[in-house]
């Protein structure tokens, strides 16, 4: 094997290898049908490089960095800082480009900040490939993958280098990422000669960057990386761009309109102070700068992405990967999730607890994947395979229609475990618990071919070679799948030995069996056979075995019946929803009685009678009574994935916002309908995975309401911020309008510089710590908001502006009056001189400083007392408030600031008359909140007692 790792891969057999016949693949790739060896897997690795895409490098972060000094608002700024310099106020000039280049840096820091997160999380979603090493199966990292590699391919997977097919079973793949064609193309592994078909159309050849769209194969790698057709066209398909969320649109029109506004306002008043007698052009100017400074919220929109990135961070935490940005604060919105069953709502950790022949059933003992743990029991008493035929075939038709691997205890995990589909997993426990011998039968009765399950036929079937009781080499198939679309396949059923036609009473026993088991939540497979003797069924080629040619005429053998019991945190999930009115539907291909007792354990469905309906149901329903049921109380069982699309729809003409989970292929066209697509992280499929905006690491249910409950707090927390930002913009304000309409008698309570120095440092760090709130007790007890809510509601102005914003401008004017009154107004003149007057505008600024302190904690909840939280819950947020403390006293007492600051020192007295409004402004607040709570009961209780009446 030395030659390829030394020489590399032969340019000629790369582009010839089409051509080939299979065992010249293997050998000119030098490899061998059980794999590389994992030495030389190693070396390769090293020769090759590792299967990445180089990454094209996006937008240079030196024209990133500039971008956020020539929007509307910074140009804005550069011009007000000119006219500043015409207006021979360079102090201001500078001071005004100086708030631009610390707003755009900041606002690069915070852009960049969001950026590393996404980044972060797009590497907590590697991709993984099945390869054969060493004869035996592994999972490994795709970027692993080496030329010679032999990989196993399964449908919904995502392919992670080039490869020839030396095996396959009706094997689609879907190519469009690479060639643009939609629907899936056909792959065979036989030798192509024909030269007219270019690189892509090559039916042996699988390329990476395409899915697996049905079927399964097998194929060694010859191209990694750069060398992949994908890898040759990277640049064009990287070029994907984040767009951008519903909110940071809206916060950007906001963001433009106030900026139109408080311009407008600048000039107003620039026009209106000029006109006033003795009106001093300089003065007015300072007056429009001060206005539109205070009003336009600079730091509010790299904030909020700051804030959605940490959002998405304390999600992934919490076991969901969300893929935009912008599906953070759709899931807030949430009103409706689809969830399928199996592994979301249960464990997928399955045990067979019954077994079911036409004439006695068996219960099998012992839970988990323990097959020395547990024994099958007839009529209370231990039986073995070998004591009885019947069962004896009906467990080896269930093993070998299998591709489940039991794997041992290890040091790592101390339990067994598997590998591959649970259900497939639970049959081989329960066979060996039979005394059956797996590996033996498995060499007896070698497979052929393989008819892979789809959810839309609802079962599988392999066909082997074994000896019938004549010892003649014969085929036979095993087909297990869903109980009823089995039975109607089958024309026999084998009972006491025999092989009996089915008749109606025969069928009535076996569907009152299964739903039986059903009715008590467990998962049932029937298990069939049939012997492939006739001429029609052996065709010369494997390949000609189709689900219509193979899956006739079948002797049902019995049933399999499986407990998959619930997940213990999902009962709570479930309970968190309905008290915050999203619903749940159950989507699932499983039966309906055992999906409808689930749902009924878990707390899904409470009525008596709930509306279960079939896929077959669905497609008789038209769209009006699909609707009028979706109105009720309703379940959808065994219904294909592509099915779900149709439900999806329909909830959202309705006007919801649907979560819809999925795992499979088909289930991807549902995930991108949705306006929450829901992968399984572990068990679905990379397809799926690609489909989704949020991906589940634990495929756990309550993984998804969680992330709904971080959405809503993200929300809630933009929300917050928002009004503290914009409450400081009102007392920034009051002090210019006080100037104004005293006509100038009172001297400007407040600097432009000094409100520069609010708004760009001392609120920006506590302003992020609200961004870090956890999400607020009982905020999973208010029905999800509308998605047409706007942010900035006319609550949340009224509350900013008129609220907090009146109280802080009140208190730090009469900050402004008090040192006056101290140095002997109304006596004296307004602050006269030079250090009164610092004195005097340092006190309305600290004033402001200090309401916001209380703000921020006030800004912490909507509803709920501060006090129940605690003040000492979110340490970003005590940073922010000790930063915004820290820069107040160096502005106040570093003597170099104090010019450009207009600031002075100031005393015990003044600090004493300051601090006291940080509790005044918190009990206040909680005054109003108190005030609310007490109408939300009473709204509340009214609300019952008329809920009660009309009932
Ligand atoms: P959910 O949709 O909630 O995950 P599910 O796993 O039952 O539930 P599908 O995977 O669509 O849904 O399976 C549909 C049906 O196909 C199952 O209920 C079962 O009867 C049958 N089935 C599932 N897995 C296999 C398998 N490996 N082999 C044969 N039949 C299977």
């Amino acid at each position: 094997m030395e030659t390829l790792t030394t020489q590399k891969i032969n340019r000629e057999t790369e582009k010839t290898i089409h051509q080939l016949p299979v065992n010249q693949v293997y050998s000119d790739l030098e490899t061998a049908i059980s794999g590389l060896p994992k030495t030389e897997a190693a070396l390769r690795l090293k020769a090759y490089g590792s299967n990445t895409i180089q990454e094209v490098k996006g937008k240079p972060l030196i024209w990133k960095f500039l971008s956020n000094f020539t929007h509307l608002m910074a140009i804005l700024l550069w011009i007000g800082g000119i006219i500043g310099f015409i207006a021979q106020l360079p102090q201001l000039g500078i001071a005004i480009w100086l708030v631009n280049i610390i707003n755009g840096v900041f606002s690069f820091m915070q852009e960049f900040r969001a950026e590393k997160a996404t980044e972060a999380l797009r590497k907590m979603l590697p991709s993984y490939a099945r390869v054969l090493r060493d004869g035996e199966e592994q999972r490994i990292l795709a970027e692993e993958l080496v030329p010679g590699d032999v990989i196993l391919l399964a449908e919904g997977d995502r392919i992670s280098a080039d490869a020839r097919l030396v095996e396959d079973a009706d094997l689609r793949c879907d190519q469009s990422t690479l060639t643009g064609e939609s629907h899936a193309v056909k792959k065979t592994k036989d030798p192509v000669l024909r030269p007219d078909l270019a690189r892509a159309e090559e039916p042996n050849l699988v390329f990476a960057g395409t899915n697996v769209a049905a079927g399964s194969g097998k194929a060694i790698v010859f191209a990694t990386g750069m060398s992949t057709e994908f890898g040759k066209i990277a640049g064009m398909t990287q070029s994907q761009k984040e767009v951008q969320s519903p909110l940071q649109k809206e916060l950007k029109r906001v963001t433009r309109t106030v900026s139109v506004m408080a311009v407008s306002i600048g000039v107003f008043f620039f026009i209106a102070s000029i006109l006033l007698p003795n009106a001093n052009v300089a003065e007015s100017f300072i007056f429009a700068m001060g206005m539109i400074i205070a009003f336009v919220p600079e730091g509010l929109l790299p904030t909020v992405t700051l804030s959605l990135a940490m959002g998405v961070q304390r999600m992934a935490k919490r076991n969901a990967l969300i893929k935009r940005l912008s599906a953070v604060e759709t899931l807030g919105c949430t009103t409706i999730i689809c969830t399928d069953k199996t592994g979301t709502l249960t464990q997928n950790e399955m045990t067979v607890s019954d077994l079911w022949l036409a004439n006695q059933p068996f219960k099998v003992t012992g839970v988990g994947y323990d097959s020395a743990q547990g024994e099958i029991l007839a009529d209370n008493h231990p039986v073995t395979q070998a004591q009885n035929q019947d069962l004896r075939q009906l467990l080896v038709a269930a093993s070998l229609c299998n591709n489940a691997r039991l794997i041992p205890p290890t040091d790592d995990a101390p339990r067994w475990t598997v590998l591959g589909d649970p259900t497939e997993a639970a049959m081989l426990v329960a066979a060996q618990k039979s005394g059956l011998d797996l590996p033996k039968e498995a060499l007896l009765t070698p497979r052929l071919r393989e008819l892979p399950f789809e959810a839309r036929r609802k079962r599988m079937s392999t066909i082997h070679q074994i000896k019938d009781p004549d010892s003649q080499t014969v085929r036979i198939a095993y087909v297990k799948g869903a109980p009823k679309e089995v039975l109607d396949l089958c024309t026999h059923v084998r009972r006491g030995g025999q092989d009996a036609p089915v008749t109606e009473a025969l069928r009535t026993e076996i569907i009152s069996a299964n739903d039986g088991y059903a009715r008590s939540g467990l998962r049932v497979l029937a298990v069939a056979l049939r012997w492939l003797t006739e001429e029609a069924t052996l065709p010369a080629s494997m390949s000609a075995y189709t689900p219509e040619l193979v899956e006739q005429n079948l002797t049902f053998l019995g049933l399999v019946a499986m407990a998959d019991p619930p997940r213990p945190e999902v009962a709570a999930a479930v309970e968190k929803c309905h008290h915050s009115s999203i619903r749940i539907i159950m989507i699932t291909g499983d039966y309906g009685l055992t999906a409808e007792s689930i749902a009924r354990r878990i707390g899904i469905i409470g009525g008596d009678h709930p509306r279960i309906l079939t896929g077959i149901d669905l497609e008789e329903l038209d769209d009006a009574t699909l609707k009028e049921a979706l109105g009720d109380e309703v379940i959808f069982a065994r219904v294909a994935p592509e099915q779900k699309l149709r439900v999806v729809t329909a909830l959202q003409e309705m006007g919801h916002v649907v979560a819809v989970t999925g795992d499979g292929v088909n289930d991807a066209p549902a995930l991108k309908k949705a306006d929450i697509g829901v992968a399984m992280g572990i068990s679905g499929t990379d397809v799926a995975k690609e489909a989704a905006d949020m991906i589940l690491t634990d495929d756990n249910f309550a993984s998804i309401v969680n992330a709904v409950e971080e959405g809503r707090a993200v929300y809630n927390n933009i929300r917050k911020f928002a009004v503290y930002i914009f409450n400081s913009n009102m007392s920034e304000a009051a002090p210019f309008i006080l100037f104004l309409f005293s006509r100038g008698s009172i001297p400007l309570p407040l600097t432009i510089m000094q409100i520069l120095a609010m708004d760009l440092g001392t609120d920006m760090v506590p302003a992020i710590g609200l961004g870090a709130e956890l999400p607020e007790a009982g905020i999973m007890d208010h029905p999800p908001r509308s998605q047409k809510e706007p942010l900035l509601s006319r609550q949340l102005l009224l509350l900013a502006f008129f609220w907090y914003g009146m109280l802080e401008s009140v208190i730090s004017i009469s900050a402004y009056f008090f040192l006056n009154w101290q140095y002997g107004w109304p006596g004296v003149p307004l602050a006269d001189s030079g250090t009164i007057y610092r004195m005097a505008t340092t006190m309305t600024l600290t004033a402001i400083v200090i309401c916001q302190v209380g703000v921020v904690f006030n800004a912490r909840t909507h509803r709920a007392s501060v006090f129940s939280i605690g003040f000492f819950t979110n340490r970003l947020l005590l940073i922010g408030i000790a930063v915004e403390l820290i820069l107040i006293c160096i502005l106040m007492y570093v003597p170099i600031f104090h010019d450009l600051f207009n600031t002075a020192p100031l005393g015990l007295s003044q600090w004493a008359y300051l601090i006291i409004w940080a509790p005044v402004i918190i009990l206040l607040d909680e005054l109003r909140k108190a005030f609310l709570r007490g109408w939300d009961k009473r709204a509340d209780r009214k609300k019952n007692s008329s809920e009660e009446v009309s009932k």
